[in-house]
């Protein structure tokens, strides 16, 4: 296919027509996935919007990105939203609260943010000062999230959950939390782990509060359908179940275990898979308390899901509820599952993640360039003695008929296919192989508009519109920053964060800097649908255009890697005053090129001694002069300080 790069369309907006904020906002379905904390005004800016107590207050993202770029702050860069971080911990915490006075619950709520899901101290730091309002706690996962937990400033009497394999280091440090008074729970996760909890208890003197990971037979919908169910690789099954409680009962440590801990999988869509799977956790829960078990905590993991589509649906990317009713279907099932029982209520833990943070950062970053597939300019004839099959193709342009479209299409790849056969062969020129690509290129322009126009089009021609996609080439890695796309097919939101008045003209698909098939977004939410094109302006000559991808706070930044050598990207954490002004709170510069270096075992100062010995011998061959040589070893020294990503020139 024909490929050149689209020259910069002059300074004057793309569209003056009627196109307006409102048309922006339905397409790009802003206010589906924005949970109200996104908008788009009515100059065509994206802004956050933070609840004040005299209103909602509404700042455009472009506003902070100026306010970065005068700091020298430059793309891509993670930001992050602190107001919206502390209002999602607000809105879990009051969604409880409520739930529990609505159905007179005789216990309290206490959530653990998960570690995992975002580990960069700024987010957890906040998380656990801000937590202190409602005793929010942390989930460790390993030993070096416990000692994150440990060290962190939270409230004293919130809960630090550990999951995952234990060592004696790891149970050591988990029993000197005890000792110091904080309730620090292990979570068994085999059998195993308990023989070990119980040695080390017994050396330091120090009684451990346990819990017990079950695997549950409830099998959600969505993408990690596989961490429940029969399969799952984790938690005890009912007999291991017995055979701990036996172990506990024999050591006469039956009053150590406290805690029942179900994670049923993480987005999980349906609401009714956690209705039937809390249901189930409470019949484990009430068992455990006939064995005689003092329990008191009832663990239900992760899985409140995120609606990254906007379409409220049990697509893996979307959810069939909200916070309230999640909550109020949770606390409703223990009641009722319950009370039956005369069991007294447990405290109700939940340990969400990417509800907790996915709102708070989004990925910000410029477009560089645009490879588009316009066809070149057609003769007004066909040049004389052109091959018959040119001419076949030819009569294919000049008599298009819209109502036959897809009889047009196979002619189209018919006569096209075969002029590149030829030219293989060497029986077609280069000039007459480039008019027989132009001719196609036409020709699948003015397909693409029929397969648009059509109602049910033939399944064959489905994807034409998105191989005539414009290429937007932006400077992020996907492998560094959006991992999730590249590996499960994630689908975040995508769209400008300006020119949002302007109607967006472009198909187009997105490109990272990589050198990597995979390194595009080809899944957009636009429409209310999930298609394989975004909607996007043409670039303005000498100005930039930035997009964002939102939503971005659980995973994407802890599994990121350093595929071609991009390595972290600059992150800047604000804070939306009430008048507001925006404060700078934080600012943490990516990579540089020695940084990534250095992770995959370079040794920056041994290659900047290597490249000066080089540079010397072609000063001492003649090939340079030793002032050339000065030039190119600061060029070098300063590449290897320098950021990962595209850098524009600082002409300041
Ligand atoms: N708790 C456990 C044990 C998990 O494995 C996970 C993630 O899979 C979570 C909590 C967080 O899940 P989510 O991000 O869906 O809230």
């Amino acid at each position: 296919m024909n490929e050149e790069i689209i020259p910069m369309q002059p300074l004057s907006p793309e569209s003056p027509s009627q196109w307006t904020h409102a048309d922006s906002i339905q397409l790009y379905g802003v206010q589906k996935w924005g949970a109200g904390y996104f908008d788009i005004s009515e100059d065509g800016l994206a802004e956050v919007c933070i609840e004040k107590a005299d209103g909602t207050l509404k700042v455009p993202i472009m506003d902070i990105v100026d306010g970065m770029k005068a700091r020298g702050m430059e793309m891509p860069t993670v930001l992050r939203i602190r107001n919206v971080l502390d209002d999602r911990i607000r809105a879990l915490n009051e969604a409880f609260r409520e739930a529990i006075e609505q159905y007179g619950y005789r216990n309290q709520y206490m959530g653990v943010f998960p570690i995992k899901v975002n580990q960069q101290c700024h987010v957890v730091e906040e998380i656990a000062v801000f937590g202190q309002n409602y005793r929010h706690g942390l989930e460790a996962g390993s030993k070096a999230e416990l000692i994150i937990a440990l060290a962190s400033k939270r409230h004293p009497e919130s809960l630090i959950i550990c999951n995952g394999y234990k060592d004696s280091e790891f149970i050591d440090l988990g029993l000197f939390a005890r000792e110091m008074g904080y309730p620090c729970i292990f979570v068994l996760e085999t059998q195993k782990e308990l023989e070990l909890v119980l040695e080390r208890s017994d050396a330091l003197n120090i009684e451990p509060i346990l819990g017990i990971r079950i695997r549950s037979n409830i099998a959600v919908e969505g993408y990690w359908s596989k961490d429940s169910g029969e399969q799952s690789i984790f938690g005890l099954s009912t007999v291991a179940l017995m055979d701990v409680v036996k172990t506990l009962r024999s050591a006469d440590k039956l009053h150590c275990l406290q805690l029942l801990h179900c994670h049923l999988g993480s987005q999980i869509p349906n609401i009714r898979d956690i209705r039937n799977g809390v249901e189930e956790a409470c019949r484990y829960y009430a068992g455990l308390i006939q064995e005689g078990a003092a329990m008191g905590y009832l663990d239900l993991g992760g899985g409140l899901a995120v609606d990254y589509e906007g379409s409220r649906s049990t697509s893996a990317y979307s959810m069939n509820y909200q916070l309230t009713e999640y909550c109020v279907n949770i606390v409703e099932t223990i009641c009722e599952t319950l009370d039956a029982t005369g069991i007294s209520h447990p405290v109700i833990v939940t340990e969400s993640g990417r509800a907790t943070v996915s709102y708070s950062s989004m990925l910000l970053f410029n477009i560089l360039h645009v490879r588009g597939h316009l066809p070149g300019e057609l003769p007004a004839s066909l040049p004389k003695g052109s091959h018959k099959l040119i001419q076949n193709l030819w009569e294919v342009h000049e008599g298009f008929d819209a109502a036959r479209y897809q009889e047009y299409y196979n002619d189209t790849i018919f006569y096209s296919d075969k002029i590149r056969d030829l030219f293989r062969r060497g029986e077609v020129s280069l000039s007459e192989r480039a008019l027989g690509d132009n001719l196609r290129l036409a020709l699948l322009e003015k397909l693409s508009q029929c397969v648009n126009a059509d109602e049910s089009p033939p399944p064959e021609m489905l994807s034409l519109p998105a191989q005539l996609a414009d290429v937007y080439y932006g400077n992020f890695s996907l492998f560094q920053s959006l991992p999730d796309i590249w590996a499960i097919n994630h689908v975040f939101p995508v769209m400008p964060i300006h020119r949002l008045n302007e109607e967006p003209g472009q198909n187009a698909v997105l490109a990272d800097l990589t050198c990597d098939s995979d390194g595009r977004i080809d899944r957009f939410i636009l429409n209310d649908e999930i298609q394989s094109t975004l909607k996007l302006h043409s670039l303005e000559e000498d100005k930039d255009y930035h997009l964002a991808v939102f939503l971005v706070g659980a995973y994407q930044e802890t599994l990121g890697d350093l595929h071609n050598l991009f390595g972290d990207t600059n992150v800047v954490s604000v804070y939306i005053k009430d008048d507001g002004s925006i404060d700078y709170e934080r600012e943490f510069e990516g990579d540089c090129i020695g940084d990534v270096l250095q992770y995959v075992e370079y040794d920056p100062k041994h290659m900047a001694e290597q490249f000066r010995k080089q540079a010397e011998e072609a000063v001492r061959l003649g090939k340079i002069s030793a002032n050339r040589r000065k030039r190119m070893m600061k060029a070098f020294a300063e590449s290897l300080n320098g950021y990962t990503y595209f850098e524009k020139e600082d002409l300041s």
